[in-house]
């Protein structure tokens, strides 16, 4: 049997994709890369942002034709969307077979050999006090060096133009024996770098008496053999505690790369917005961490033409990147999403002035992130081998900042999960070129 599966969004989607992979492999299918040469046709979505919604409705208009000319053919739909929408979607889709939320993940194959047998559509959207899914654990492919590991999953914060309360249900952290578990399963396996996801990675164990701490958390899996970095996302500025910009300049194997989102600079749309916490507030968290890891890399999210955000309001936003200097940013404009507070906002910021805005914000970010990788040339940096690069003739592997660095070496010297002392010869406009340094 074949799966064909296709992810939008976030890294918490491709960490849920991995886990999708994995069941089904254990029941001898095997991934292709073509819908038409599937049985089975799975779309794990997002709905943090309106396209993903539409990519949805474009992809099973291509899909479900497919039926025709293999009627044995299931298609299933699941995350953000699948949980929002519910049966909804097979009524807006007939063809679709199945619709699976986010804690649902690990009934995915009973429902497909269900829905084989009886031939009925099948929907499961329910919430459960402990999401589905969150316990499998994918072995990695043979190569692999550097895994996503999911840590907790949903959201207490309710910010108000979010949706991710509604669609992934409320903050779970799993066990920390369990996940220590999973890692060293990892390292065993060959993996060197582990990315720790969740929606709110920062509050982790918070709400779970008797559980460890984010920063313990980060501690123990310091400890795990093999393991040579530790990077997580995505985290809240208002629960970066001291004690875990303490842990920064503690563990060696801890990035210097910090994914802080900001979302906006005026303090009158961070309320709208319920944040919880001030422009001068989230400054001075930045500044405590570099006064930890002076080089930190930050990266964040930023939303432009938010309900009511004024030309002043956007331009303390460009102040704020202009004053964080971020290595990158991920700026959307907003879109109002179902059921969210904001969507009832009544003052929306015109589609044309979204546009502008965000068009001015990427352009003002493009130039600083660029002078951020000129002021790399000439230094020495660790860089973690990940393959071969794009455009090929080259490897490629990341600081540990983040940072893409080609470099050129001959064929067979090195390979994946090699951590090689790079010379930064020069700066592209979204990596780093270098040479491996004597
Ligand atoms: S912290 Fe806010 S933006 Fe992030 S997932 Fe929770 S509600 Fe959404």
């Amino acid at each position: 049997m074949k799966i064909y599966l296709e992810t939008y969004g976030c890294q918490m989607n491709v960490g849920d994709s991995g886990k999708i992979l994995h069941l089904f492999r254990q029941q001898g299918y095997e991934p292709v890369a073509a819908a038409r040469d599937a049985d089975l046709v799975v779309i794990n979505t997002c709905s943090v942002r309106e396209k993903p919604e539409l990519k949805l409705f474009s992809a099973l208009g291509r899909y479900i034709p497919l039926k025709r000319r293999n009627p044995d053919l299931v298609i299933a739909v699941g995350g953000c969307v699948a949980q929002q929408w519910g049966e909804r979607l097979q009524e807006k889709s007939p063809g679709l077979d199945i619709v699976f939320g986010t804690h649902q993940l690990d009934r995915l194959p009973e429902m497909v050999t269900a829905v084989r047998r009886r031939r009925i559509p099948l929907s499961r959207t329910e919430f459960g006090p402990v999401p589905g899914g969150l316990e499998v654990m994918a072995r990695p492919e043979s190569g692999t060096v550097s895994a996503m590991v999911t840590i907790m999953q949903g959201c207490d914060n309710f910010c108000s133009y979010c949706i991710v309360p509604y669609v992934r249900g409320r903050e779970y952290s799993r066990p920390s024996r369990a996940i220590i578990e999973e890692i060293e399963m990892l390292a065993a396996a060959g993996v060197r770098e582990v990315m720790l996801l969740g929606q709110n990675v920062n509050s982790y164990g918070c709400k779970t008496p008797g559980e460890i701490g984010f920063a313990e958390l980060l501690r123990q899996v310091a400890g795990i053999d093999g393991i040579a970095r530790i990077r997580f996302t995505t985290s809240h500025p208002k629960d970066l505690t001291d004690e875990l910009i303490a842990v920064f300049g503690e563990l060696e194997k801890l990035c210097p790369a910090l994914h802080l989102p900001l979302q906006a600079g005026s303090d009158r749309v961070l309320e709208r917005m319920g944040r919880g916490y001030s422009a001068s507030a989230y400054l001075e968290k930045v500044e405590k961490l570099r006064r930890v890891v002076p080089d930190i890399a930050l990266t964040t999210d930023i939303i432009v033409g938010f309900p009511g955000e004024s030309e002043a309001d956007f331009a303390a936003t460009l102040k704020m990147l202009e004053q964080v200097r971020y290595d990158q940013i991920f700026s959307f404009k907003y879109s109002p999403r179902p059921g969210t507070r904001a969507a009832a906002f009544a003052d929306m910021v015109s589609e044309e002035e979204k546009k502008e805005r965000l068009a001015r914000c990427q352009a003002f970010q493009d130039e600083i992130s660029f002078a951020i990788l000129a002021e790399q040339v000439g230094r020495v940096s660790e860089v973690m081998v990940t393959g071969p690069s794009k455009r090929g003739g080259e490897w490629s592997g990341r600081t540990p900042e983040n940072r893409i660095v080609n470099f050129p070496v001959a064929a067979g010297e090195i390979g994946p999960g090699e951590l090689l002392r790079v010379k930064i010869t020069e700066a592209m406009k979204h990596s780093l070129r270098g040479e491996v340094a004597p």
